[in-house]
């Protein structure tokens, strides 16, 4: 097919993330990826600082991934979980057992990181069932959340005009507490202790993106937040989970966001850089406890089997990818990645209507004062030489970790240009 007719059918019949059919923007074609750089169809080639949303940690084409992928194929590319087990999914547990904090020991394993969040929601609701409160159903969490795009994920969203605020009726009602301020203070630690106390009887659980809130706003708070939001929840008997799956893997400059605190929770996503983005798969882990306490439930198990469940060469990809990131100084290299990002990234505070500019491990921020005009502002990113996904008023990346200083310098090229577009365009 060619560039045209493929852009062609794409425009006619295939829905895009949040887009309308037929379609009122134009995607651009990828013809390839290597490295940090995706191939355009057109012959432009472009640093992609979105990492494909925050997955790619290694780049593109990496060769010890493309080989672990080749290696299970030339085994199976799939077999049904039902029944079966495979090597992939126990060496992949075992690891995933090994990082994450240590109560969380056993593992599930999803295709998405919406559908572990579904499984973790469920995993909290049959704990419950199985200890006769079948009442605790509700879930608390912060405001300017994001936990993905099916219905119990959506119910945790941010509820204010935030992507799924028109399903306000149809949705579980939660509990909802603003989000932690940026510093500690310990008035936000008795608020969200109030909310806890007041509700515990019909909550099952609390869900948070510890550290970074991403995709409902890019904001970071202070890990001393964790501690205290576990304790809260230990003294009310009241479940927490963690979804790392924006987080996890090294992105916030420890291995897991809540790493930096020390704090375990009841239960954890993982996902996006679990297989170095190459494949589809997710998981959540929970503890002894709670896969105990759920087994010994009405249903006799976790109520959850799909069908691609522990897909054998995404667990195949995962382990190469997770491998990979303990041989590599990934820490440093986030940190430098930040500190390229800090610096590029200040002087444009200077500029009207950028109201912040905030840097966190190998996520950086710009924030505006209105919304970002999108096709302006990607087209000014891509004639600098970078793949930006701005949205409603944040110019952001989270690049792959093997960014070279220089790989860098091109990616604030990019954003300084997205957001001076948007300031030109929007300035009469
Ligand atoms: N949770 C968080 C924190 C996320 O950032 C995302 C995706 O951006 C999800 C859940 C949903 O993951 P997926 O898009 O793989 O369903």
């Amino acid at each position: 097919m060619d560039q045209a007719e493929i852009s062609r059918v794409d425009a006619e019949h295939i829905w895009h993330p949040y887009g309308a059919l037929p379609a009122t923007t134009e995607p651009l074609v990828v013809s390839s990826a290597s490295g940090v750089h995706l191939e355009l169809a057109d012959g432009r080639s472009v640093v992609d600082g979105m990492s494909s949303w925050w997955a790619a940690i290694h780049g593109y084409r990496h060769p010890r991934l493309d080989a672990a992928a080749a290696v299970q194929m030339g085994r199976m590319s799939h077999v049904m979980f039902g029944g079966l087990t495979h090597e992939p999914a126990a060496r992949l547990a075992q690891l995933l057992i090994e990082l994450t904090p240590e109560p969380l020991q056993k593992v599930f394993f999803c295709d998405s990181g919406s559908v572990s969040v579904e499984v973790a929601v469920k995993m909290a609701l049959q704990y419950w069932r199985s200890r006769g409160e079948s009442r605790r159903t509700r879930l608390l969490t912060w405001r300017g959340g994001y936990h993905g795009d099916t219905f119990t994920p959506m119910s945790v969203c941010d509820p204010d005009g935030g992507m799924h605020s028109m399903w306000s009726t149809v949705l579980a009602q939660q509990v909802f507490v603003d989000a932690p301020p940026a510093d500690h203070r310990p008035e936000y630690v008795a608020t969200l202790e109030a909310a806890v106390r007041e509700h515990r009887d019909e909550l099952a659980a609390v869900i948070v993106e510890p550290v970074v809130q991403g995709a409902g706003g890019m904001r970071f708070h202070d890990p001393a937040y964790l501690p205290a939001l576990r304790d809260i929840c230990d003294r009310h008997g009241v479940l927490l989970i963690f979804d790392e799956i924006a987080t996890g893997f090294g992105r916030t400059g420890t291995l897991f966001a809540a790493d930096a605190a020390q704090v375990a929770p009841d239960i954890m996503c993982v996902g996006k850089a679990l297989t170095g983005g190459y494949m589809t798969l997710a998981a959540t882990l929970c503890t002894s406890h709670l896969a105990e306490v759920i087994s010994a439930g009405e249903a006799g198990g976790l109520a959850h089997g799909p069908t691609f469940m522990a897909n054998p060469l995404a667990c195949a990809v995962a382990v190469a990818a997770i491998e990979l990131l303990l041989e590599t100084p990934w820490a440093a290299r986030v940190a430098e990645i930040g500190k390229g990002l800090a610096d590029g990234l200040a002087p444009l505070r200077d500029l009207g209507g950028v109201v912040d500019v905030r840097v966190h491990g190998a996520i950086g921020v710009v924030e505006l004062d209105r919304p970002v005009d999108m096709s302006a502002a990607t087209a000014a990113a891509i004639d600098a030489g970078a793949w930006l996904r701005p949205f409603r008023n944040l110019v952001y990346t989270m690049p792959p970790f093997i960014c070279t200083p220089d790989d860098v310098a091109t990616i604030v090229r990019g954003i300084s240009a997205a957001v001076r577009a948007t300031l030109r365009e929007t300035s009469s």
